[in-house]
This record gives structure tokens, C-alpha cells and sequence, in this order.
């Protein structure tokens, strides 16, 4: 039997930084993960190939749409789609390797295989080859994150009915996807795959796209989504997917009541996320699941056992890197007796789309729903001159304050680096700063950044310098 401090199963987001920051407060710490690279969702099949195909295809459109506008004229450009792919891989590799150097610069025993619990402190470890190793340790942090969901009575056959996960691993370029869901993973992927000219649909269930979001960030991202040519079908509800073979049939009522039919090469389900606990014989612990499967923590993300933490994805909340990141020095703080604290309001989300979407605070209709008094300051990127100068005038910001003391409550933007831009409505929003104070701050000139000084400006009641 092996004996560590601390056991951190899973390594995403999540995992990793916990056995780091676990072994840099001294623990003997070990990090099981069941695949045979480190980075788990996010580094392999999420977050890291997602963008690097965004911003493949990104200079791809850009070339096509806006290269010639600005005097450079390139001839026969063509796109060679497994070399697209190629790279994806080798940032991959890249980041995966990143990590097993930081787990042996940190002293961290890495174990590759399953790891299933046999009480609230011991558990195994199978290898691939069925070889087993037993571990013992005083705390476990469950870290092991998400699979992709899918409808009632829809398979995910990996073959024409797709996840994510398969949609980064194609080998052919699709000629036609429909995409059902038209939150995240939706419209990253359909923007992926649009730029290179695959015909895509979007399916959404909600009245919006992004329906989690400020409503006026999903709205803009409609109209600019749809001038691109990506057809857009909200409020349609889809009961019935078929794989033909070479081809997929599916099936769904729109909002008239109506059956419709639509065929594509691929359909990539994008309708969530669940909770993965498989293997993991929970069964052998208190550990106790919620009626959707996800781990139940209390306010430490201690689990019912005493013993064992959770953190991630499998707890539930926004699934995103940054907040297992969170989650994962909180726990580890906390077991060493120190008094951290996580702002979950104040987690930006992001959406990397072009222009970018990002969002941290109350949205207007939190405010609304709650009966909170509120002033909006509202600035478009067309006035501001970084972003005609480099052609990226779409979108706007939208800030949400307090009327009586100025406080900010909400930052909605959707705009040319809207993903960097959003860091700095997070320090507003965390050390309470008043709109009056952030635009009394000096911003650099020319910079996308300035359209927040005139937002502030408005929604302080003043007027804006620039509109
Ligand atoms: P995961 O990253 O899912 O890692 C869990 C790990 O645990 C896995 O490696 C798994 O193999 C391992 N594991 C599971 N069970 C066991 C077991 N019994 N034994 C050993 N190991 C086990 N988030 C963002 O913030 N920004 C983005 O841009 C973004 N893009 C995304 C794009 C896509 C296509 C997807 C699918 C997700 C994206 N996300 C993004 C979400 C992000 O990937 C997740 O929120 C994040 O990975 C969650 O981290 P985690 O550590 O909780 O779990
Ligand atoms: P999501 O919750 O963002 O979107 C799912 C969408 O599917 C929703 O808009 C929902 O209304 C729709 N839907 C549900 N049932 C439907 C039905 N029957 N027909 C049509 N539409 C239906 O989930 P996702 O896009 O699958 O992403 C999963 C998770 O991964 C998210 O929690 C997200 O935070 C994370 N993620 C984050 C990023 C990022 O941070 N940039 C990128 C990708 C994924």
C-alpha cells in the first residue's frame, strides 16, 4: 500500500492545480489520471484545441474577407484541413508535456490508470494493462470532470452523431453539420467550422443563443452569426436523430409545431455537460451524488466524507478551467488550515467566437428578477478607433451599476478581444470600484479597452466623450 498527504484523482484543470499547489504547501501528493496524457478535458479535447482551430480558421476568414479591404491581395489560398488538424495536435502535445514537467518539477507521483475507491481513504489503481497498485491517504480531491450529454433517445454513436470530442478529431472536412445547442460549444464550433466553409445550422431549444448570458449579448451574436451565413433555428425542439451511414437524418418540431426534417453529414450534439463519476466506486464511500449526478459538496467542497473533497466539473456551477482552477487552490488552502475564499459571481465567462463574447456579474435580467435598481452605460465598438482601425468595429459593451453609489454589478461585452478585456471589469467587480473610478482611470489611446471609460461615463450619468 502506498501512503500520501493528499490524492487528487483526475488531472484537468482542476487535478493539476490542485497537486501543485498541494506539493508546493509540502504534502506528499499523487495524481491519478485514467488517459495516458495529463490536462484532462480542457487541455486534450476542450479548451486548448478549441482555440487553436479558432484561430486557425480566424486568419482563414480573414484572409478571404478582409485582406484585400486592407491593400493586401493573396492569390489561390487554399485550405489544407489536416494540417489544420496537425497543429491543433501539437499545441496539444505541447501543453501535456508542459504539465508532466510540472508534475516532476513539484515532486508529484503521477499514476496513469483508473482510479476506484475501496473506503473514504484507501483506493486502486488499474492500469490499462490491469496491473493494480493500492493507495492510501489522508484527504482525496475528486477532480474528475465532465462528459459530453446528449438528448432522450439520442445515441452518440461518435460516427455521423457527434460530440465535441469527435468534431476536434475529424479526418474529413464536414460539407454540412448541424450543431444542436446554441450556447458555448455550439457557436465555438459552428464559427470553426463556417469560416472553412462547411454549410452549419444551429438548433437552439431557448428564444436566444448563449441563453445563460446577458440576452443582448446573444442577440448580437445571432446577427452577426447569421451574416455570416450560419442558419440559425431558435426555439425548435429536436426529437429524433438518425445515422444513415453517410449521412444523418434529424428530426424536430419547430415553433410553429411543426415536423421538420434536415439531413447533414454530422450532427454534434452541444445540449451540456454531465457529471462523470463512472468507475470511481463511489459505492465504497459516503460520498453522496444530487438527483442530476453531480458530487455534493458543503461550502469547503468537502464531500459527505470527511476525507474527500470534490472540485470541478463534477460538483457542478459553471463548467469552466478557471473555476475548477479556483476551486482546486481553495480546497487545498483550506485542508492546510488557511481561510481562502472563491467569488463565484465574479468568474468571467468567455466565449471565443469572433468578435468575442465575455460576461462577468449580473446580467440586466438577474437585476431585473431580483428587483435591483440599476443604470446601464452602453458604448459601441464602431466609435472606437482601435477597432476601426483594425476592421473590427462589431459590438458594444454594456456596463450595469449601482445608481446610488456608482458600483459595478454587471460587465456584458461583446467585441473585438472581449476574452482580455473582460480581466479588468473582474478587479472592478472585486474590490468594489465605482464607476466613477474606473473611468477616471488613464487608457491607453488608441485601445480596444477604451470603450469601457465611456461606458462608465454613461452609466454614471455623464456624457460620453466619443458618441
Ligand atoms: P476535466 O478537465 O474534465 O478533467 C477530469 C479528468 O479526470 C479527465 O482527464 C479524466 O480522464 C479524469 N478521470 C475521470 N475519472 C477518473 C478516474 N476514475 N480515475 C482517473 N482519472 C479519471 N472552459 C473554459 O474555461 N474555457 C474554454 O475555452 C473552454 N472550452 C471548452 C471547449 C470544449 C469543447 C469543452 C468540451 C469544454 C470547454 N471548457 C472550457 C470547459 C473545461 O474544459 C472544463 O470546465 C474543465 O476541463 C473542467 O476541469 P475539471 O478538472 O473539473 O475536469
Ligand atoms: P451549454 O449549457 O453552454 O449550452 C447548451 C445549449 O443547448 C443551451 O443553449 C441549451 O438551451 C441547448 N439545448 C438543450 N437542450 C436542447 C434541445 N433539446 N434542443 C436544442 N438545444 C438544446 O453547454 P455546451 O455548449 O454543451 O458546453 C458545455 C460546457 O462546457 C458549458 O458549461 C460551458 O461552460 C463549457 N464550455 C466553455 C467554453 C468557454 O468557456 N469558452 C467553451 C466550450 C464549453
Amino acid at each position: 500500500m502506498e501512503k500520501f498527504d493528499l490524492v487528487v484523482i483526475g488531472s484537468g484543470p482542476g487535478g493539476y492545480v490542485a497537486a501543485i499547489r498541494a506539493a508546493q504547501l509540502g504534502y506528499k501528493t499523487a495524481l491519478i489520471e485514467k488517459y495516458n496524457t495529463l490536462g484532462g478535458t480542457c487541455t486534450n479535447v476542450g479548451c486548448i484545441p478549441t482555440k487553436a482551430l479558432l484561430d486557425s480558421t480566424h486568419h482563414y476568414a480573414d484572409i478571404l474577407t478582409k485582406f484585400s479591404k486592407q491593400g493586401i491581395e493573396i492569390q489561390g489560398v487554399h485550405l489544407n484541413f489536416s494540417q489544420m488538424y496537425q497543429r491543433k495536435e501539437e499545441v496539444i502535445q505541447k501543453n501535456t508535456q508542459g504539465l508532466t514537467f510540472l508534475m516532476q518539477k513539484n515532486k508529484i507521483t503521477t499514476f496513469y490508470g483508473i482510479a476506484s475507491f475501496t473506503s473514504n481513504t484507501t483506493l486502486t489503481v488499474t492500469t490499462s494493462e490491469g496491473e493494480v497498485t493500492q493507495i492510501e491517504a489522508t484527504k482525496i480531491i475528486i477532480a474528475t470532470g465532465s462528459k459530453p450529454a446528449t438528448l432522450p433517445g439520442v445515441v452518440l454513436d461518435k460516427k455521423r452523431i457527434i460530440s465535441s470530442t469527435e468534431a476536434l478529431a475529424l479526418k474529413e472536412q464536414p460539407k454540412k453539420l448541424v450543431i444542436i445547442g446554441g450556447g458555448v460549444i455550439g457557436v465555438e464550433m459552428a464559427s470553426i467550422f463556417n469560416r472553412i466553409g462547411s454549410e452549419v445550422t444551429i438548433i437552439e431549444y431557448a428564444p436566444s443563443l448563449l441563453p445563460t448570458m446577458d440576452r443582448e449579448l446573444g442577440k448580437a451574436l445571432h446577427k452577426i452569426l447569421k451574416k455570416e451565413n450560419i442558419d440559425i433555428l431558435l426555439e425548435q425542439s429536436v426529437y429524433q436523430v438518425e445515422n444513415l451511414g453517410d449521412h444523418v437524418a434529424l428530426k424536430f418540431r419547430d415553433n410553429q409545431g411543426k415536423e421538420q426534417q434536415v439531413e447533414a453529414d454530422y450532427v454534434l450534439m452541444a445540449v451540456g455537460r454531465r457529471p462523470y463519476t463512472t468507475g470511481l466506486g463511489l459505492a465504497n464511500t459516503t460520498v453522496t451524488l444530487d438527483s442530476r449526478g453531480f458530487i455534493e459538496t458543503n461550502a469547503q467542497l468537502q464531500t459527505n466524507a470527511p476525507t474527500i473533497f470534490a472540485i470541478g466539473d463534477v460538483i457542478g456551477g459553471a463548467m469552466l478551467a478557471h473555476k475548477a482552477e479556483e476551486e482546486a487552490v481553495f480546497v487545498v488552502e483550506t485542508i492546510n488550515g488557511q481561510k481562502p475564499h472563491i467569488q463565484y459571481n465574479h468568474i468571467p465567462s468567455v466565449v471565443y467566437t469572433w468578435p468575442e463574447v465575455a460576461s462577468v456579474g449580473a446580467t440586466e435580467e438577474e437585476l431585473k428578477q431580483k428587483n435591483i435598481a440599476y443604470q446601464v452605460g452602453k458604448f459601441p465598438f464602431a466609435a472606437n478607433a482601435r477597432a476601426r482601425a483594425s476592421m473590427d468595429t462589431e459590438g458594444f459593451v454594456k456596463v450595469l451599476v449601482d445608481p446610488k453609489y456608482g458600483e459595478v454589478l454587471g460587465v456584458h461585452l461583446i467585441g473585438a478581444r472581449a476574452a482580455d478585456l473582460i480581466a479588468q471589469a473582474v478587479v472592478a467587480l472585486e474590490y468594489e470600484v465605482t464607476a466613477k473610478d474606473m473611468f477616471s482611470l488613464s487608457y491607453a489611446h488608441p485601445t480596444f479597452s477604451e470603450v469601457f471609460k465611456d461606458a462608465y461615463r454613461l452609466a454614471f450619468g455623464q456624457p460620453s466623450i466619443n458618441i
